[in-house]
């Protein structure tokens, strides 16, 4: 039965979200890009479309706004098959300091990472658990595990570590109704994210500790996620896959 995998965040053109939405296309999922960047979306969904010969919509959407999320999905629901899974991905970074930070840059980390996630698996989870079957990822990151130290200040590991808390829960309670809820944290991975103010020399001294010699890659990511919202991984939830090339083992 063909499905509706929504990936937040999936229009930016070199992102995690939008190599995660082609491996899943690839996997055989209807796909739906939410970006706050529509043009991006809709880009997004037009590739993929041409690229799997899967049905896919690029949705304008805030994953900040509740009204925003709900047009968004309402949009989905009326364009594409059920929703079976949820990637919540959209997410923004900043590296300042804890000394440094204002309340307002402390809030807008929160707002899209932690906010958004609630708001858009809030509006996902009722139908998820009506038809007995979901499959839900959450982008935390290294940063949450280590305590920063990669790019990310403080607003974001705390933000990121708060994700794997709303999974674990999630997990716990919405397990009884066929869902699973899954976090992923991924190490350094090259993408628009840190808008190129990641230092070159701290950049390669960060390279000269990962055992598997590199940073990683948006697929690396996608991958994981692909293989969590198989059908068939329906046993493994609550959990976090760390996908860091051994950059931090704990
Ligand atoms: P990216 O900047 O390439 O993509 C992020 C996307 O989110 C963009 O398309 C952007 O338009 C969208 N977005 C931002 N605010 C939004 C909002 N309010 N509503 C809807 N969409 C919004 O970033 P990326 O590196 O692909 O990161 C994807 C996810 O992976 C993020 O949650 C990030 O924190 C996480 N992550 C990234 C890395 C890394 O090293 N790149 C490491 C660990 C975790």
């Amino acid at each position: 039965m063909s499905r509706t995998a929504v990936i937040t965040g999936a229009g930016s053109r070199r992102g995690i979200g939008r190599a995660t939405a082609h491996t899943l296309a690839a996997a055989g999922w209807a796909v739906a890009v939410l970006d706050v960047d529509e043009p991006a979306a809709k880009d997004a969904a037009g590739e993929i479309a041409a690229a799997h010969g899967v049905s896919a919509l690029g949705v304008h959407c805030d994953v900040t706004d509740a009204g925003s999320v709900d047009r968004a999905l309402t949009a989905v629901e009326a364009g594409l098959p059920e929703v079976g899974a949820l990637v919540n991905n959209a997410g923004i970074t900043s590296p300042t300091r804890f000394l440094d930070v204002t309340d307002e840059e402390w809030e807008r980390i929160f707002a899209v990472n932690v906010r958004g996630s609630y708001l858009v698996t809030k509006r996902v989870a009722p139908g998820m658990a009506d038809r007995g079957f979901g499959r839900i990822v959450n982008l935390s990151s290294v940063s949450a595990e280590r305590g920063g130290g990669v790019f990310g200040g403080v607003a974001y590991s705390a933000a990121k570590a708060a994700l794997l808390g709303f999974s674990r829960a999630l997990a716990r309670e919405l397990g009884p109704r066929g869902i699973t809820v899954n976090s992923v944290a991924p190490g350094l991975v090259d993408t628009d994210i840190t808008a190129g103010k990641l230092d070159p020399d701290r950049k390669a001294a960060m390279v000269a500790d990962i055992p598997m010699g590199r940073t990683g890659t948006v697929t690396d990511v996608a991958d994981v996620i692909a293989f969590l919202c198989r059908p068939e991984s329906s046993y493994l939830t609550g959990v976090t896959y760390d996908i860091n090339g051994g950059s931090h083992i704990h």
